[in-house]
């Protein structure tokens, strides 16, 4: 991605910080995937939190246009500006519904995910009152803990809904892993034989819904058995696979398959020399030892750039690993320039992605942060504006 890296002119808008998606690389992440599925299974692509911080529109056109079936939210507000954005395809609400909120699903024409009678119930009248016939998909709780109706009770869920709700359609059924990404796959195991048992037991009542999907990204990666009629990963479309334990029978290895799509950038307002003694930042946590230089980069925890990174994470500059001084603040952090005594104001420093051959990857800086991944990439704030590559749309 380095040799691609388009360092924006400084305006307004990208003179401190930005963030770079290539939205090429989006696609040949879904055709990579594509080409490892069986031919009958199809991709939800999971786009909620700002498509991980990528960019919600953007990132669900390039998808769609790649060839994924559908797109997964967590909330009808996400669904609500991809409809506002003319884009139709399928969209999974992946989170139950709220009391009141419908309407709305049907309105939006919404798949929501259904994990009580109540929830049913409504989207049900809301459908009727409309005049037409909603298709959900029933959340099953195999061992998540999370939401969706425990195994036990999913069974008698899905035949009331099949045989008594006129304006619902039974188009899916799924579970949730909780650590299809750990190195021990025998939680993985246990829920997919608890998902199995449901899906034999609801066959021989006659009900076979047409997309039985369990498999995020990790669980996709790692295990031929759970990539079902549908897959519904997010992490490694983003290319961001670094987390995901190796092993399994499917025989791939997410590294050596998918690329990040994103790059997080930001430049250097000024540079000063510090004598022995002379602190940086907050608090005074770093102290100069000498005479050192240090960079004041423009960005900070009020872009979403971890607080816990203060005096001991790293971003690229000039190609080379430098660290962080003292604390980030909401707007600037400094690094150590010392190794860079012509260093000038403009230049760019590189937080996620790479700067000639080195790179730090979203996992690197997470290592730092303690965060996850996820965690990181969700964290880049609304300042940060997206620049697209790949496409000429934004
Ligand atoms: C977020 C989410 C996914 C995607 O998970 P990844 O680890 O990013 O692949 C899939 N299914 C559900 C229900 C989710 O909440």
């Amino acid at each position: 991605m380095s040799s691609r890296l388009t360092v924006p002119p400084v305006t307004s808008d990208t003179a401190r910080t930005w963030v770079e998606v290539d939205l090429g690389r989006i696609a040949a992440n879904v055709g990579a995937l594509r080409k490892r599925l069986p031919d009958d299974t199809s991709i939800l692509m999971t786009v909620k939190a700002d498509a991980y911080g990528h960019g919600l529109v953007a990132v669900s056109r390039a998808a769609l246009e790649a060839g994924v079936w559908g797109l997964g939210v967590a909330a009808l507000s996400e669904a609500r500006i991809l409809r506002r954005e003319r884009i139709d395809g399928p969209i999974v609400c992946l989170m139950p519904i709220l009391p009141g909120e419908a309407a709305d699903a049907v309105a939006l024409d919404v798949v929501p995910a259904v994990t009580t009678w109540e929830q049913a119930e409504a989207l049900a009248a809301a459908a009727r009152s409309a005049g037409r016939r909603l298709p959900v998909h029933v959340e099953v709780d195999t061992g998540m803990g999370r939401a969706g109706v425990r195994d036990e009770d999913a069974a008698a869920l899905v035949l009331r809904i099949h045989n008594e709700l006129q304006g619902l359609i039974l188009d899916g059924i799924f579970t949730h892993f909780a650590s299809a990404d750990e190195a021990d796959s025998s939680f993985t195991e246990h829920q997919l034989d608890r998902f199995d048992a449901l899906l034999e037991a609801l066959a021989d009542r006659g009900v076979r819904p047409a997309r039985v999907h369990a498999a995020n990204s990790a669980a996709a990666l790692r295990f031929r058995r759970a990539a079902r009629a549908v897959v519904r990963p997010g992490i490694a479309l983003y290319g961001a696979t670094g987390e995901i334990a190796t092993g399994g029978d499917a025989g791939w290895r997410g590294d050596d398959v998918f690329e990040p799509a994103l790059s997080w950038h930001a430049r250097v307002v000024t540079v000063k020399t510090l004598a022995a003694g002379d602190a940086v930042s907050y608090h005074r946590r770093y102290v100069a030892a000498g005479a050192e230089r240090i960079a004041v980069l423009a960005v900070g925890y009020g872009d979403g750039w971890p607080f816990p990174l203060s005096n001991r994470g790293h971003v690229l500059l000039r190609g080379r690993s430098t660290p962080i001084r003292g604390a980030v603040c909401m707007d600037l952090t400094m690094v150590d320039a010392t190794p860079f005594p012509d260093l000038e104001a403009g230049e760019v420093a590189t937080l996620i992605g790479r700067q000639g051959e080195e790179r730090q990857g979203v996992e690197d800086v997470g290592r730092e942060a303690g965060l996850m991944s996820y965690a990181v990439l969700t964290g880049i704030g609304s300042r940060v504006p997206r620049l697209y590559l790949g496409t000429d749309r934004t």
